[in-house]
C-alpha cells in the first residue's frame, strides 16, 4: 500500500534493523527475499513461507503456499496456529531476527476481531483485512505506527469467509456514504488499511478475488485500494463492473528516492494506472505523505506531470486525488528510528504541531499555516494540470 496516515498502513516493531533496498535491474535474476522486476510488475520472492494447521486446512491457503512455493520460498509447517519465535528473545540478534521476519511470508487465519469491520475516515465507510504487513521499506512508513508485533507479511487463508463477511455491512456506511459529495461511491470498503495488497498478490490472490466478488455483488459498493506497486497484469481483464476503485500512492522526486524502498518507481505506479484506467476502472491517486522539501512546488508539479502524460488519450478517465500530508507519533518515531538509524526523514517535534484525536492519543503534524499554504497550491495546481480530478480530502 500503502503510505500514510488516511486509510492505509504500520508500526510497533522496535527491534533495530537495516533496509533491504531490493534490486530492480531486470536481467539479474535476484535471490529469494528481493523483488524481481518481470513484466508482471515488480515481485516480491519470500525466503521461506509459514503455513499454521488451521490454514493449511483450507484450500486458499494452500494455494498461496504453493505459489510461495513456486517463487522459491523454503516451505516451514507450523505445529501451532500461533506465529511463535519470529521476534527477538534475549540473547538473540535482533537484528538478525527482525530482517528473518521481514522475509518472511506467513499463512494464517485471520484474527476473530478483524472481521468486526471498522469505519476508516475520511477513505471508507468500512476497513477489511486480507493482509498484514508489507515487504516494501518505506521510511515514513504508518504502519509503524498501527501494527504490533514482528513485521512478517501475514496473509488470510480463509479469504472467502472475509469477504462473505462483508455483505451485511452493504448500506450501512457512516462516513463516505454520509457525505454529499461521495454518497454516490455506494459503501465503501478500504483494503490496504494494514498492507499494500497488490505488493503480495501475487502470491495471495486476494485482490483478484476481492474485485470478482464486487463486480458481481448486485448492491451499490465499492472495493478501494492504494498501492505503491505495478503488479496489475493479472487485474486488467477482470469483471469489475467499475466497483473497485485503485489509487496509486506517488510522490515528489526526492521524497520517493530517499524514503522509498523495496517498491515499484513513481514512473511504474503511473504507467500501471494508465494500464488500469485504459482497462476501465476507476483510478486514484494518493498523494502521500505531502513533505514540504526544498523545491516542493516544483517537484510536486512535475509530480501532477508526469500523471496527466500517463492518462493522456484515455476518454473519460475516473480519477480522484487524496492527500495525505506527513505526520508521526513518539511511537512510531521510536519505531521508524529503530528501523532506519541512518535517516535523513524530519521527525523533529519542534516544527510540527500536536493533533489530538478522540482516544487521547495525538500525533505531530505540519503546523497552521504551511498546511494552509501547502492545502491552497494543491488544489489549485491539481485544478490546472488535472481538471477532471476530483480531490476526495486533504490531511
Ligand atoms: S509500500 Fe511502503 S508505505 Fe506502503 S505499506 Fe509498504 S512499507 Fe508501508
Amino acid at each position: 500500500m500503502a503510505s500514510g496516515g488516511a486509510g492505509s498502513v504500520h508500526a510497533g516493531w522496535s527491534f533495530s534493523w537495516r533496509m533491504e533496498v531490493c534490486a530492480t535491474e531486470e536481467e539479474v535474476r535476484p535471490a529469494a527475499g528481493v523483488a524481481e522486476a518481470t513484466a508482471e510488475g515488480k515481485l516480491w520472492r519470500p525466503r521461506r513461507v509459514l503455513i499454521t494447521p488451521e490454514a493449511y486446512a483450507l484450500e486458499h491457503g494452500r494455494v498461496m503456499l504453493a505459489r510461495a512455493e513456486s517463487f522459491g520460498a523454503e516451505v516451514v509447517r507450523l505445529k501451532s496456529n500461533r506465529l511463535m519465535g519470529l521476534g527477538a528473545s534475549a540473547g538473540e540478534d535482533e537484528r538478525k531476527a527482525y530482517a528473518l521476519a521481514k522475509t518472511s511470508f506467513a499463512i494464517v487465519v485471520s484474527p476473530p476481531g478483524q472481521r468486526k469491520l471498522q469505519p476508516i475516515p475520511p477513505s471508507a465507510d468500512w476497513q477489511f483485512h486480507v493482509a498484514q504487513g508489507c515487504p516494501a521499506h518505506c521510511q515514513y512508513c504508518y504502519l509503524a505506527g498501527s501494527l504490533s508485533g514482528p513485521p512478517i507479511t501475514r496473509a488470510y487463508a480463509n479469504l472467502p469467509e472475509i469477504l462473505e463477511g462483508l455483505r451485511a455491512y452493504a448500506g450501512l456506511g457512516g462516513v463516505t456514504s454520509k457525505s454529499l459529495e461521495r454518497m454516490g461511491e455506494g459503501t465503501t470498503f478500504e483494503a490496504s488499511c494494514y498492507t499494500d495488497p497488490l505488493g503480495i498478490e501475487h502470491l495471495t490472490g486476494a485482490l483478484e478475488a476481492a474485485i470478482g466478488f464486487f463486480g458481481s455483488w448486485e448492491a451499490p459498493v465499492q472495493l478501494r485500494f492504494t498501492t505503491k506497486f505495478d503488479g496489475v497484469g493479472r487485474l486488467l481483464a477482470l469483471e469489475h463492473r467499475g466497483r473497485t476503485r485503485v489509487r496509486f500512492s506517488v510522490n515528489a522526486a526526492s521524497v520517493a528516492r530517499n524514503f522509498e524502498g523495496g517498491t515499484a518507481s513513481v514512473q511504474q505506479r503511473l504507467r500501471a494506472m494508465r494500464a488500469m484506467a485504459m482497462a476501465g476502472y476507476p483510478v486514484g491517486l494518493t498523494i502521500a505523505p505531502i513533505m514540504p522539501v526544498e523545491g516542493w512546488q516544483a517537484e510536486y508539479s512535475a509530480l501532477l506531470g508526469a500523471v496527466a502524460e500517463a492518462l493522456a488519450g484515455i476518454d473519460g478517465v475516473d480519477l480522484t486525488a487524496e492527500l495525505i500530508t506527513h505526520r508521526f507519533t513518539p511511537g512510531s518515531k521510536e519505531v521508524l528510528l529503530g528501523w532506519y538509524p541512518k535517516t535523513t526523514l524530519d521527525l523533529d517535534e519542534g516544527g510540527r504541531t500536536q493533533k489530538r484525536n478522540k482516544f487521547g492519543g495525538f500525533k505531530y503534524v505540519y503546523p497552521k499555516d504551511p498546511m494552509a499554504t501547502m492545502k491552497a497550491w494543491f488544489y489549485g495546481a491539481i485544478a490546472e494540470v488535472l481538471p477532471s480530478c476530483r480531490v476526495l480530502y486533504w490531511t
